[in-house]
């Protein structure tokens, strides 16, 4: 897991690496603009969203009423990202301007080697417009912290501004009109066929991240220490998942995995989970089996989505600040969260599927809710669930430290979740 969020620094790098798994794998890519292929076992990429879907078991096709199991997850995370114009300069400095994407802990990024990464479409020989993943993997910018001598209130409150106080250093001098786009150029140039220019490059969605590695730590290596555990942990269970399940001969229900980008901002995008991408795969699927509507709407009232987006664990030094009697701990199995006010899509049944496939699995699983005088947070859960119709459990492996450069989980807890979302691929329907 910790190679899996190493190597993928932003959403598109999740989906191409993912991608990349289930080729290995044998599942084999879908382009939603061609005639639908069959049942088998696909994925659609698209941008930084994938889903993938095994709809066929041993003895061919699933009826086309089959319904469907669905696990999902988001790849993005909450970080700072590089706008169209960023070529800044201040006392000597050569900055990079960026903007705050989600609920950024802007402290957590002080102090940090910062490398970036995403997506960059650049002009071909052609004419044409080509997207290219780029990742510099290395320190390039840093946000040094302003030192305490000059500041001498900073540890009653530190007060940051998005705009004025977290543009990174990445070069001394003045920043030339293009700085950003020929390093950008030089980058590309070195890590594919033939030299691009500065010109060459049109737009891109590029985000910065930090480069030191994930690590197990503890003194008994309970805890895993790493960039994005909301929420490519789950990205990575999920996918270990559906390997897990391609190997499996026989099923009763589709097997799916939806990972949607842009839940850190409210999921409404191409590729978020407010989308119609996984209605579109859904109907799709059924009609490529020889369904109809009818058969799509018998699906859809037997299916389950089982949406992972990590929860909070209970932290030392703040106790009060979680429900007492629904403390949640690490390495204490995958967490059912619930909301009396639909922030979470949990209801007593799927909540009781959930839990059985944690006792059939051998399992521990947690509950969580909210202080209920605290505003609690959501998920793609219940966007998808009303989109689809379909019932919903929200679950997630605990953690501290959520939306900061740095997260903190239980080293145990990935395989609790994985081991229960085994089950629940295979439950009978
Ligand atoms: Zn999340």
């Amino acid at each position: 897991m910790c190679a899996f969020i190493d190597a993928a620094p932003s959403p598109f790098h999740v989906a191409q690496n993912a991608a990349v798994a289930l080729a290995a794998a044998g599942f084999r890519s879908v382009d939603l603009a061609n005639p639908w292929p069959g049942a088998g076992r696909w994925f659609v990429q698209r941008g930084g969203a994938l889903i993938a879907w095994v709809d066929e078991s041993g003895t061919g096709a699933l009826s086309p009423s089959a319904p469907f199991t669905v696990v999902g997850a988001h790849t993005d995370s909450p970080n700072l990202r590089v706008k169209p114009q960023p070529n800044k300069t201040s006392a000597n400095f050569m900055q990079l301007g960026v903007e705050v994407y989600g609920g950024v802990l802007l402290n957590s990024w002080l102090d940090r080697d910062l490398g970036l990464s995403g997506r960059v479409s650049i002009r071909s020989r052609a004419g044409a417009i080509e997207d290219r993943l780029v990742l510099v993997d290395r320190a390039i910018a840093r946000l040094p912290q302003l030192a305490i001598h000059l500041d001498r209130g900073v540890n009653d409150g530190l007060k940051l501004n998005a705009q004025t106080t977290m543009s990174p250093v990445w070069g001394l001098g003045t920043s030339g009109d293009h700085e950003f786009e020929s390093f950008l150029a030089a980058e590309l140039s070195s890590d594919g066929p033939g030299k691009i220019s500065a010109g060459d490059i049109v737009s891109w969605d590029i985000m910065l991240h930090d480069t030191s590695a994930s690590a197990v730590v503890g003194n008994g290596d309970e805890f895993v220490s790493a960039p994005r555990l909301d929420n490519q942990l789950s990205c990575f269970v999920a996918l270990q998942s559906m390997l897990h399940t391609a190997a499996t001969a026989s099923r009763e229900s589709v097997a799916m995995v939806a990972l949607f980008d842009h839940e850190e901002v409210g999921s409404v995008s191409s590729t978020g989970a407010a989308s119609a991408l996984l209605r579109s795969i859904i109907d799709r699927s059924v009609i490529g089996r020889g369904g109809d509507t009818d058969a799509v709407h018998r699906a859809l009232a037997g299916s389950l989505l089982i949406s992972s987006d990590n929860a909070h664990a209970t932290h030392p030094n703040y106790v009060d600040r979680h429900e007492p009697e629904h403390h949640v701990h690490l390495n204490a199995g995958p967490v059912i969260k619930i909301n009396a006010n639909e922030r979470y899509a949990t209801n007593s049944s799927t909540a009781a599927e959930f839990q059985l496939a944690c006792e059939a699995a051998g399992v521990p699983f947690q509950r969580f809710v909210n202080r209920t005088d605290l505003g609690c947070g959501s998920t793609i859960g219940p966007l998808t669930s009303a989109e689809l119709g379909i019932a919903t459990v929200d679950v997630g492996c605990p953690q501290l430290a959520m939306h900061s450069a740095r997260e903190f989980s239980g080293s145990h807890d990935p395989g609790y979740l994985h081991a229960a979302l085994n089950n629940l691929f295979s439950r009978s329907c």
